[in-house]
């Protein structure tokens, strides 16, 4: 069985301000990476055609209209201090959606042993009204709902990007099917994610970690409390928002993990799907902003995702 690797160049032409950390570059360099010899066995697709009603499943109606009439015929229109849409955004946050249905269609219907979608913007910061942290619509939580529509009643998605993933924590705070694990450092942007919060049923899990904390902590935390609640949820699929700015090179998190501690929690997420979900994993890139911490760990994260 294969990997599905989806990335496309439109997922470039959403522009940020000069010296933006979310740049154009971090595609670039996962696309070198993953050009390397060892991923030949890669099936690649380009991106999927996404549209609005898409984010509908998951965003009101109203936030959907307005976001899309924010987007600029040129320049930047700025939704808040550090998020910008370009006229490329709207396109590539489409895109980004329907990649997101095309990969969980192909892997729900096993068609592929699971699959990595490269993709910008990220999205776990946007909340069901609120476009916030570098993301305008919720891709993850879209992908979750598909799968859902899809046929997986139980949906667990992980989410080890450095930054709480409070977009996708707002999204399901009160639906006990989808079970929401978020790993990050605190205290640190957006603020939340301690531990005491925990949805309407129980199926939000925050494991903050402390700035400096490594791989030993980082495993240690999946050992005791990720991976127990993952199992205990009988997920039908694991979806990974895969940020990779807890890495120890990233400018934006004070975590210190390397490209091997991602392949580790990887290979353990893949045990566990082949155990409860006949393998099923989508992966969804969000952050991850320093381009050699984050093209080695795509890396070794797709890498091990191919030896399904
Ligand atoms: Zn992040």
């Amino acid at each position: 069985m294969t990997t599905l690797l989806i990335s496309d160049p439109l997922f470039l032409d959403h522009s940020m301000p000069a010296g933006h950390p979310e740049r154009p570059d971090r595609l670039r360099a996962v696309e070198k990476a993953l050009n390397d010899s060892r991923f030949a066995g890669l099936l690649r697709e380009g991106a999927a055609e996404g549209e609005l009603d898409l984010a509908m499943l998951v965003h009101p109606e109203d936030y959907v209209r307005e976001i899309a009439g924010h987007a600029p015929q040129e320049g930047l229109a700025f939704l808040d201090a550090d998020t910008s849409m370009s006229p490329g955004s709207l396109p590539a946050v489409m895109a980004a959606m329907g990649s997101g249905r095309r990969a969980v269609g192909a892997v729900m219907s096993g068609e592929f042993a699971n699959a990595f979608v490269a993709a910008r913007p990220p999205g776990h910061h946007a909340m069901r009204e609120t476009a916030m942290g570098f993301c305008l619509f919720n891709t993850m939580a879209v992908m979750a709902r598909l799968a859902q529509k899809g046929g997986a009643s139980r949906v667990a998605i992980v989410d080890w990007d450095v930054h709480h993933g409070n977009g996708t924590q707002d999204i399901f705070w009160a639906d006990k099917d989808v079970l929401f694990v978020s790993s990050h450092e605190m205290p640190l942007y957006p603020g939340t994610g301690a531990k005491d919060e925990r949805g309407e049923h129980g199926s939000i899990v925050n494991v903050p970690l402390r700035a400096g904390d490594d791989g030993v902590t980082f495993r240690d935390a999946f050992e005791s409390i990720v991976f127990p609640r993952v199992i205990a949820h009988r997920p039908d699929i694991i979806l990974i928002s895969a940020g990779f700015d807890a890495h120890r090179r990233d400018p934006l998190g004070n975590l210190r993990l390397e490209a091997r501690d991602y392949a580790w929690a990887t290979e353990r997420l893949m045990t566990i799907a082949a155990k409860m979900c006949g393998g099923r994993i989508v992966s969804l890139l969000e952050g991850g902003y320093d381009l050699e911490g984050l093209s080695t760990s795509v890396a070794a994260h797709v890498e091990t995702l191919m030896g399904a």
